[in-house]
């Protein structure tokens, strides 16, 4: 049960000084809880700039377009000339050396008078402006008597709002959240305490709702250090401690002596790269150890993971179990089993794909054969974890293309068998700093290196308007023997404009390439993606227009050119994963990326780290960089750790820390259990690690 000492922190925002229940409905929406935000998430939520208002200058020093605080006797009231007139109301104000007009538009004539008394001392506050060859301030952030000055924070500390939702709202709000902070114990190791220099963590919230100076919020600051430090130390805690309790459900040794896994290489026409082979040794140590393996095999496009599944299910198979492989699109699913299908029967292996469009009868077969141990590898989308199928005895399940998926899901698959064994296969690179953060319950493999006989991708930008010579040079290619992808803008929201892009383009390369062209987008028939599929790596169709569909895995050796159509509208990553369909052959491929001019900076910076790289983790680190830890995952995924407080691109570094202290930590107490680990429990509390939390209450 949560500690009664956090209690006050997880009651309503609605409890909070100034908001009612129109307020309250506010605050769950910019503090996205719709089930009712409470106080901690009004103390989470941390400014994001200030206003400083400590310059108190003579009219005649202050500086223009900065804030100003300024002691002033009010001169001269100057209201528009008559009461429909859409002109301001005026004050001149002055001090000894020099004058400023206040501007108010749409005044409350009454407001201004009471407010500002004409020979008068009073102080306002705002930015300073020359207007016309006189200096102004509209609308005055604050107008205070001395009282009111007194009172003035310095430094007010600016938060993001939502439509309706005033800042002095939000601000009153925050200081009764802070308020309502308990006396908490500290939860850092005293010698990490100090080697970040950290604040306590209440101290650390005040200090970022009244800052003393700007740079007080500053999230690469002491408090803000402290704070992201926290967070990822409950992160780093949950992690460790679901990934024991995994651990400690039965697995099972699956004794092979390779002999499988040997025909497979074998049957290969190359040899295995270092990489693969350390990847494949790894996979298959967790694999006869009596521990449940949980591990991601991490690499680049086209770095070869496809068989070092292959060569792991094998070895599962030989040890009398059964292993099934999900894909996350039926494309892929059919690419995997037309490619393992003449391995995995060189070495005697019954191997089947299961998609959600199979014929009743065929697939009740399948099922029947699955059920009765008769197949050994099962291929297949998320048709696989349908209640309907069971397995005689899954002992290893492996999931491509992970980021698709979500942890639910890949739980799901895990649960068909008794100790099943879970590969994760991931093509987007991850940074390792999300690595440790996003499966730090899990090993990893990674296949650094990519198999030989690769050429470099030449990578061009080139301006739509110059679609022509595009279009010219797709002819020149096709016509000595290329294949060429060419996909079409992906339209934010809609699947149906991406389609019908696809389409007109389609239609446009038709008129002047004809049959060679064929199309290809998720509302299509699953059979009609692969024969359009078919067709294309035959040789039939030579220009394959697409919607990002191909964007996974799908491997047609022979295409060589891949033209990205609107280009500044893809993320990094996601250009990443498209030109990694062409290159894969040992002749020359090209990659044009069609952008729209004038190119935003980010824009511009993307399309200059393709064509400088090919490197995945080098790319994968500069968007993380260009964005933030944003979307790296294509993030919101059900299961990835959202943060609130840490910045993955600011305090990444600090990660290893929080992981070496959450380990001692549970090196000396697996349950965090005793008066002694009182802080860290609360601590997880704190940052509501429900997995990990119900660890704890299950004893
Ligand atoms: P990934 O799934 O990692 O993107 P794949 O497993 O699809 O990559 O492999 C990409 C291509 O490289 C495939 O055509 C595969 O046959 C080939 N390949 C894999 N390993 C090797 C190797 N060691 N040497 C040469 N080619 C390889
Ligand atoms: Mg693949």
């Amino acid at each position: 049960m949560r500690p009664a000492l956090l209690d006050p922190l997880f009651a309503p925002a609605a409890t909070l000084p100034g908001v009612g229940p129109k307020i309250a409905k506010l605050l769950d929406r910019l503090l996205d809880r719709p089930a009712g935000a409470r106080v901690i998430d009004v103390l989470f939520h941390l400014p994001y700039a200030t206003l400083d208002r400590r310059a108190r200058p003579k009219i005649r020093d202050a500086q223009r377009d900065a804030i100003a605080t300024l002691e002033v006797r009010v001169a001269e009231h100057r209201p528009p000339p008559n009461a429909r007139s859409k002109a301001p109301f005026k004050v001149l104000v002055e001090d000894e050396t020099g004058d400023v007009e206040l501007v108010f538009f749409l005044a409350n004539h009454d407001w201004i008078r009471k407010q500002l008394p004409l020979g008068e001392t009073r102080w306002v506050s705002g930015k300073l402006e020359m207007w016309d060859g006189h200096l102004q301030m509209v609308h005055p952030d604050r107008v205070m008597d001395a009282a009111a000055l007194a009172n003035m924070p310095a430094v007010e500390p600016v938060y993001g709002l939502t439509e309706g939702l005033f800042p002095r709202v939000l601000a009153k709000a925050a200081q009764g959240a802070l308020a309502r902070l308990p006396r908490l114990p500290e939860w850092i190791a005293d010698k990490n305490a100090q080697r970040l220099r950290a604040p306590t963590f209440a101290a650390a919230l005040a200090a970022m709702h009244n800052p003393q100076q700007p740079g007080d919020i500053d999230p690469a600051g002491p408090a803000g250090t402290r704070l992201a430090y926290d967070e990822l130390l409950a992160n780093q805690l949950a992690l460790l401690m679901v990934r024991a309790r995994m651990r400690t459900l039965a697995g099972r040794s699956n004794i092979s002596d390779g002999r499988l896994a040997a025909k497979i290489e074998a049957a290969l026409p190359f040899r295995l790269t270092g990489a693969q082979a350390r990847a494949f040794a790894e996979i298959r140590a967790d694999l006869a150890s009596p521990k449940r393996m949980l591990r991601l095999l991490q690499g680049d496009v086209g770095s070869g993971k496809t068989i070092v599944a292959l060569l792991a299910m094998a070895d599962v198979v030989e040890s009398g179990r059964q292993t099934a492989l999900m894909a996350p699109t039926e494309i892929l699913a059919r690419q995997h089993f037309e490619r393992m299908r003449p391995l995995a029967e060189a070495a005697g292996l019954r191997i089947i794909i299961l998609t959600g469009r199979d014929k009743t009868s065929e697939r009740n077969r399948t099922l029947a054969a699955l059920a009765a141990g008769e197949i050994d590898i099962a291929l297949g989308t998320h048709a696989l974890f349908q209640e309907s199928v069971a397995f005689r005895d899954l002992g290893l399940a492996v999931v491509d293309e992970q980021h698709r998926f979500g942890v639910r899901q890949r739980l799901a698959l895990a649960s068909k068998g008794e100790a099943v064994d879970l590969l994760v296969m991931t093509a987007t690179p991850i940074p390792r700093t999300l690595v440790l953060t996003y499966f730090g319950d899990m090993d990893v493999s990674a296949l650094t290196e990519k198999p030989p006989g690769r050429t470099p991708i030449d990578t061009r930008a080139i301006p739509l308007d110059r679609l022509s010579d595009v279009i010219a040079g797709i002819g020149r290619a096709i016509a000595s023997g290329a294949r060429a992808y060419w996909v079409c803008p992906l339209v934010e929201e809609s699947e149906e404009l991406d389609v019908a892009a696809a389409q007109e383009r389609a239609e446009a390369l038709r008129a002047i390439f004809g049959t060679a062209v064929d199309v290809i987008h998720g509302r299509m028939k699953g059979a009609d993606k692969d024969a359009a599929m078919e067709r294309f790596q035959r040789g039939e169709t030579k220009i394959l227009v697409a919607t990002t569909v191909i964007e996974v895995g799908v491997d047609v050796a022979e295409a060589t050119i891949m033209v990205i159509e609107h280009a500044e509208r893809f993320g990094l990553a996601q250009l990443h994963q498209l030109r990694g369909r062409v290159g894969r052959g040992a002749g020359r491929s090209t990659c044009l990326l069609l952008y729209k001019a004038p190119l935003g900076e980010v824009s511009r910076a993307r399309l200059e780290i393709l064509r400088e790289t090919e490197d995945g983790f080098r790319i994968a680190e500069e968007d993380l960089r260009l964005r933030g830890e944003g979307e790296v995952l294509g993030a919101r995924q059900a299961g990835a750790p959202g943060f609130r407080l840490a910045r993955l691109d600011l305090h990444g570094q600090l990660l290893t820390l929080a992981r070496d202290e959450a380990q001692a930590a549970l090196e000396r107490s697996p349950r965090l259990a005793g008066d002694e680990n009182r802080p860290l429990r609360t601590l997880l509390y704190l940052f509501e690690r429900d997995e990990a939390v119900r660890l704890l209450e299950a004893g």
